[in-house]
């Protein structure tokens, strides 16, 4: 009979989350595919649980995802972890899960920790309908094009980020859905320095100037929503936010168009006041 393949999720920062679930299963498995060993082992040591490891890896998806599938098939059973959370959401194990549905070979997922869930659950934004966005591309037309093929999605929409990418994220975040749309930046979560900014968009990328981002995020931004709000800023607090998205890459004139178009002061202005 043909072996199981097990997705075996891993804390994303307290080990205080590995279930007794996950410890049988890792000690039921005839081996454990990882994505990086060295972090598994980690792990594994902690739980005092000693197995065959291989690793499966963006790069060697295809020779290591035909291998696992040939012992699958030969009756072992295989365990899959990755470096953080859970297995196949913006990491490797999606290929590999793939290629076992192409087999029939049986796939069992193991619930536990994922950044995406964890933050949608703390972001205060409503919950009933989102969509996960994963990582933006590196490439800024690409990042952009996506960006604007969620322009007018009204479900929460939710991104992985870098920290070195954060700021240039947000402004084009901030261009794209307008600075006043609200964002909850969730940091570090489970581990020491646990931080969830409920903010807007055009604050973010002004703390975000002053403040270098350390850590891991999850974006968790509102939909469009059909309710127009007044314009709250005065036109200098408008033009500031004009300087922050100019200094977060986005060009002088589009920010100030965009800003104008958000609070209803001349467009002029707001460009004379940013550029003075
Ligand atoms: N499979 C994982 C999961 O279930 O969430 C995601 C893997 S993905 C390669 C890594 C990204 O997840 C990070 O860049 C970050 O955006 C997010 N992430 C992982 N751990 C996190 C944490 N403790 N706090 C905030 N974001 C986290």
């Amino acid at each position: 009979m043909p072996g199981i393949l097990y997705l075996v999720p891993t804390p994303i920062g307290n080990l205080g989350d590995i279930s007794t679930r996950m410890i049988d299963i890792l000690n039921e498995v005839d081996f454990i595919a990882a994505e990086d060993t060295r972090v598994s082992l980690k792990i594994l040591n902690h739980l005092d649980i000693k197995k065959p490891l291989v690793s499966y890896y963006r790069h060697n998806t295809e020779t290591s995802g035909s291998q696992i599938v040939q012992r699958l098939l030969a009756g072992e059973s295989c365990a899959l972890v990755t470096d953080a959370g859970t297995p196949a959401i913006s990491d490797p194990g999606e290929d590999l899960v793939a290629l076992c549905a192409e087999q029939n070979l049986t796939v069992v997922g193991i619930p536990g920790p994922c950044a995406l869930v964890t933050a949608l659950a703390v972001s205060g934004l409503p919950t009933g309908r989102f969509t996960f966005e994963g990582f933006l591309a590196m490439n800024k037309k690409n990042r952009r094009e996506h960006l604007e093929s969620l322009k007018g999605e009204q479900r929460t929409m939710i991104f992985y980020e870098a920290p070195h990418k954060l700021l240039s994220t947000l402004g084009d975040m901030a261009n794209t859905f307008g600075s006043s749309r609200r964002i909850s930046l969730c940091r570090e979560l489970t581990k020491l320095h646990e931080e969830i900014r409920r903010t807007t968009l055009g604050e973010a990328v002004a703390y975000y100037q002053e403040n270098n981002p350390k850590g891991e995020f999850v974006l968790v931004i509102e939909g469009e929503t059909a309710v127009i709000e007044p314009p709250t800023l005065t036109l200098e607090e408008a033009a500031e936010r004009v300087r922050a998205l100019y200094e977060a890459g986005t060009p002088m004139k589009e920010a100030a168009k965009q800003l104008a178009a958000e609070t209803g002061f001349p467009k002029k202005e707001l460009y004379r006041l940013a550029v003075r």
